[in-house]
C-alpha cells in the first residue's frame, strides 16, 4: 500500500495561466475521456496552456497558496533588537 509522505520543501509545483481565473493557478492532469492526458485549472478545471511554470513552494505562496497553517506573523515582537538585557546589543544610552 503506496503511502503519502509530505511535500518536501523542495519541490516543484505546475502553475499556469487560467484564463478563466485570470491568474496564474495550480494546475493538475486530468485524463480525457480517450485516456488522453491534459493539465487543467486546480480551481474550475478549464484546460489551461501548454507553457507550465515550475514554481517552488515559496513562489507558490506568493502566488496566494499556502501550506498547512498560514504563516504566522513574523518579526513581532522581535523589533528593537535583543529585548534579553544582554549589553552587547541593547540600544545605546547616551
Ligand atoms: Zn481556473
Amino acid at each position: 500500500m503506496p503511502t503519502l509522505t509530505p511535500t518536501p520543501r523542495d519541490a516543484s509545483f505546475p502553475i499556469a495561466d487560467c484564463e478563466a481565473c485570470g491568474k496564474p493557478v495550480l494546475t493538475y492532469v486530468a485524463l480525457n475521456d480517450d485516456g488522453a492526458e491534459r493539465r487543467v485549472c486546480v480551481h474550475c478545471d478549464t484546460a489551461v496552456a501548454d507553457h507550465l511554470k515550475w514554481v517552488s513552494p515559496g513562489e507558490l505562496e506568493q502566488a496566494g497558496y499556502y501550506f498547512g497553517a498560514p504563516p504566522a506573523d513574523v518579526g513581532a515582537g522581535e523589533k528593537g533588537g535583543c529585548s534579553t538585557g544582554c549589553g552587547s546589543c541593547a540600544v545605546k544610552k547616551h
